[in-house]
């Protein structure tokens, strides 16, 4: 006899046989309503008896309404699980060598899933129910590098930060215009807008003529991946933070001066300058994204990689002129900006790696002409390798650069309410 579950059973077995021959692209179970929420407790990895890969349990205590999986990179799986879900309590995965992290985003329709595997490895997937219909399982088998290369570029990454967090916006006005508290005077302005954290100059690397490199087999421009990112940061803060102003070194493929670059940042008297690019090696395996902040080693390689990073001014007379005793007493002059600058690169760093799960090539000092320019708290962001194929994929991607911006504008969230808690500390001392 035909009952309802009898009906919906067939009908999933029989579309995962339809569908098994395209199983990797996309995979809709649908199932008739069920009014009880399902809940899913755990999410585990295991490795195949095989050795040929892992397998992703869902611990769901129903099946899952209907689900959908995708691999927008090699090493990227998403999925989307819809239905009412409750995932209190739930055990996830911890960082494991090939799966290296799984994370959930709480969605209108469900969950939005991201499954970040390990680059060394080379695994397809393919999500099916368990045979006791209330699991899922993710397979995750090895194939060639190549194909699943070719196979994903097929799909366009989802973005879960769509909606971004607006429940987490701060209030940027309650320190100063609320009740009795609220007797700073005009006098204290100058003062309170040069503490606050409210003006951040945004610098898209190079422009114009100058592409900076131009990535895996001469295939993305640099200068273009970096606007990008940019303008895409400029925005979330825009949207997120909508008391501190963005000013952009260029918003179009234009180019402007390293010197001029710095010049814009002090004429604003920004409360910091982020310098965004992407790097580039002879060896496409290099990859890593890695943060600088302004610094000298005071080894005799400082002008060395002054110049190595801005090359084409290497023959800049103003460089060349700079002294290593020059490059000391800006140091010193700049030691407070020096220590933020620090401590914004770490914080950048630390997204980068576990928002955005780039790989981390570390925070790292140098004397970089265009951080040197700038009289603030001064970071350079190079967000991964062109020269990667695959980290080329994720850079000129609108998802991968979503999340690098994302990952950065998170930092910069996170820097300014330590700035402003300590400038409302000095603020309220000034009352006293
Ligand atoms: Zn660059």
């Amino acid at each position: 006899m035909f009952n309802k579950n009898t009906l919906k059973r067939m009908f999933k077995t029989h579309s995962w046989c339809t569908f098994s021959f395209v199983f990797l692209c996309s995979f809709l179970a649908i199932s008739s309503s069920l009014p009880a929420q399902n809940s899913l407790s755990r999410i585990s990895t295991v490795d195949r008896s095989d050795g040929k890969g892992v397998v992703i349990r869902y611990h769901f205590s129903e099946a899952v309404d209907s689900f959908e999986v995708i691999q927008p990179a090699p090493d990227l799986v998403q999925m989307v699980l819809y239905g009412d879900i409750d995932t209190t309590g739930i055990q996830m995965p911890g960082y494991g060598e090939k799966v290296n992290q799984v994370i959930l985003y709480k969605q209108d329709y469900g969950f939005g899933v991201d499954i970040y595997l390990s680059q060394d490895f080379s695994y397809i997937a393919d999500a099916y129910p368990d045979q006791n219909q209330t699991h899922l399982l993710v397979g995750l088998t090895e194939t060639d590098y190549n194909e699943l290369d070719a196979y994903s570029q097929q799909f366009i990454a989802k973005n879960w930060y769509e909606n971004f967090e607006p429940q987490e916006l701060p209030d940027p006005v309650s320190i100063t215009e609320t009740g009795s508290t609220t007797t700073i005077t005009d006098s204290y302005n100058p003062v309170r807008d040069k503490l606050k954290f409210d003006k951040i100059v945004i610098d898209a690397g190079h422009g114009g003529h100058d592409p900076g490199n131009l990535g895996y087999k001469k295939s993305a421009q640099e200068k273009d991946v970096v606007l990008s990112i940019a303008k895409k940061l400029g925005k979330y803060i825009e949207e997120n933070l909508p008391d501190v102003e963005v000013i952009y070194t260029r918003e179009t493929d234009e180019f402007v001066d390293l010197w001029e670059r710095g010049s814009i940042a002090n004429r604003a008297e920004a409360d910091l300058f982020v310098s965004i690019h992407a790097d580039a090696f002879t060896s496409s395996s290099v990859r890593g994204a890695s943060v600088f902040f302004l610094g000298l080693d005071r080894s005799d390689r400082s002008f060395e990689v002054m110049k190595e990073e801005n090359q084409i001014y290497a023959d800049h007379e103003v460089v060349q002129d700079l002294s290593e005793e020059d490059l000391i007493v800006y140091e010193l002059a700049h030691s407070g900006n020096i220590a933020n600058s620090e401590r914004i690169a770490y914080m950048v760093e630390d997204q980068l790696k576990n928002r955005a799960q780039r790989k981390s090539r570390g925070v790292r000092q140098k004397g970089l002409v265009v951080l040197y320019q700038s009289t603030m708290p001064a970071i350079l962001v190079e967000t991964g390798f062109l020269t990667n194929p695959a980290e080329k994929r994720y850079l000129t991607s609108d998802w991968g650069q979503s999340l690098i911006a994302s990952a950065i504008y998170r930092a910069i969230k996170q820097y300014k309410q330590e700035q402003d808690e300590s400038y409302s500390l000095k603020a309220t001392s000034a009352n006293d």
